[in-house]
């Protein structure tokens, strides 16, 4: 197995769920060896990123042969702690805060959203999902009872800041932030922004700035 202390550089770690989720398929279909070309077309990153991206975890393909599916997904269930289930929050039980907690996200990682909590007192109480709705005033309790890890932010934007001060108080050391709002947070907190929104204008940007091959050649 590769150096456990080698560190691997963070968009290289990026992939990693990619490349798990990918290869998990591949294995329980039977298969015990794919080449780079072959992850290259299922995950859509070109094959000389993959070789560098295996390279740092000791995966070094061969030639005519591939990699070794067993090494790898040994190797990614160790990295990505997928042994150890991830305890997450979710904050503000709206449209898509109800999504996430229907959303089985076991199915492709070890990660489980615990408690979900919310300010309105018709769906404190209730359970989305087998997920159990907490009111805000016991934010601080139930995420140390719970030992939560990472909290899922889809609040109103103007409530995230003051939700953001409270969780960071206790065990909670990533957020995801579903908010249109820049978060500040100590630095010891990860912090990743997802707005929809954006990404969806961003899409739709390139699509118009930077056709696609298929389209240029035509
Ligand atoms: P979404 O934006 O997810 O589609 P929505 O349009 O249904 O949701 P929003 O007004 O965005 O509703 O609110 C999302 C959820 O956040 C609602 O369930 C609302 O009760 C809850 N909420 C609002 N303020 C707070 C707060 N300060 N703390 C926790 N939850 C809150």
């Amino acid at each position: 197995m590769a150096n456990e202390s080698v560190k691997i550089p963070q968009a290289t770690a990026k992939r990693l769920p990619l490349y798990y989720r990918f290869l998990k398929n591949l294995h329980s279909s039977g298969k015990q060896r794919v080449s780079s070309a072959e992850l290259s077309e299922a995950v859509k990153v070109d094959s000389a990123t993959i070789r560098r991206d295996f390279s740092y975890f000791g995966a070094l393909g061969k030639k005519g042969y591939g990699y070794n599916v067993n090494y790898l997904l040994t190797f990614f269930r160790k990295t990505l702690d997928q042994d150890e289930l991830t305890k997450v929050a979710l904050i503000g039980v709206g449209n898509l805060g109800t999504a996430f907690l229907n959303y089985n996200f076991l199915k492709n990682n070890n990660t489980k959203i615990e408690v979900a909590f919310d300010v309105d007192v018709n769906k404190v109480g209730s359970k989305i999902g087998e997920v159990p709705v907490f009111h805000m005033d016991d934010l601080e309790k139930v995420i140390k009872e719970h030992n939560i890890q990472v909290a899922i932010l889809t609040v109103p934007a103007p409530a995230a800041q003051s939700i953001a001060d409270r969780i960071v108080q206790g065990s909670v050391n990533g957020i995801l932030n579903f908010t249109p709002a820049r978060l500040s947070v100590p630095s010891t907190i990860r912090i990743h922004h997802i707005d929809l929104a954006v990404e969806l204008q961003s899409l739709i940007y390139f699509l118009k700035h930077y056709p696609t091959e298929s389209e240029k050649e035509e």
